[in-house]
């Protein structure tokens, strides 16, 4: 299948398949594509690789063409779940990506913070939104925000998924689930220890993670919240922070 031409795809990494680590499609086989560049810079940020300007050198802009044509090899052509991460993804021209993969079989998951976007948001086969809480150190634009959720039609399956540190977050997140009563939520502990990047080996804190796992469940069953969903984050879990997996 042939694409048509485009401005390119700014890209940090295409990788997999792997399992994908977290959320509403935790444990299937994935391909990833990280596209490099976010309009945000959270404090916890676990891959600013693919956020700070600092390593565009390591970023490449490639055509949509052979974008695909690496999610194809990676999946050996066969259909698998491909998901569009970054940085903010939303900030790219993805629109035709989706396209050429839907022709194959392939579906599409992307996950953004929701402050850009997209028409062909509705073209998507999942929609991760996950505004970022207080302890992120940004301001949530829930204009921006709702335009997002207007933007996909209500066609792609979509997920509010919410990192969690402390009592602020928690009480975001309770915000936020309340603004979208419509979407399921999933809450994930922060990593208080998030990589450096080029250092794939660095200390992560996982009984404090798991602490906070922990806290989190006690909170949310307190509270009767049992409309959300805690998670892990598998790959951290599995893998600490390397890169990659
Ligand atoms: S929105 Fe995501 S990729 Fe961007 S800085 Fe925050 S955590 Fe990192």
């Amino acid at each position: 299948m042939t694409c048509l031409l485009d401005p390119g795809i700014r890209v940090s990494e295409i990788f997999g398949p792997t399992i994908q680590g977290e959320g509403m499609l935790i444990g299937l086989p994935t391909v990833f594509v990280r596209t490099g560049g976010c309009d945000y810079r959270c404090s916890w940020c676990d891959s600013l690789y693919a956020v700070d300007s600092r390593f565009r050198h390591e970023w490449e802009t490639m055509s949509t063409e052979a974008v695909w044509q690496k999610v194809r090899a990676l999946s050996g052509g066969r259909s698998v779940m491909v998901s569009l991460s970054g940085g903010n993804p939303a900030i790219q021209p993805l629109g035709a990506l989706i396209e050429c993969g839907h022709g194959e079989g392939y579906r599409f998951a992307l996950e953004t913070q929701g402050s850009v976007a997209k028409d062909w948001f509705a073209n998507l086969d999942v929609l991760v939104l996950s505004p970022k809480p207080p302890s992120s150190e940004m301001t949530t634009d829930w204009a921006a925000f709702d335009a997002c959720v207007e933007a996909a039609q209500d066609k792609p399956q979509m997920a509010l998924k919410l990192v969690v540190f402390d009592d602020r977050d928690y009480a975001y997140a309770k915000d936020a689930a309340a603004r979208y009563p419509q979407l399921p939520v999933y809450l994930q502990p922060g990593n208080h220890t998030p990589p450096r990047p080029g250092d794939e080996d660095a200390f992560i804190d996982m009984d404090g993670v798991m602490k906070r796992m922990e806290w989190l469940v006690e909170k949310v069953t307190r509270d009767r919240w049992f409309e959300a969903r805690v998670l892990p984050q598998l790959h951290v879990l599995l893998w600490g922070n390397k890169r990659g997996v």
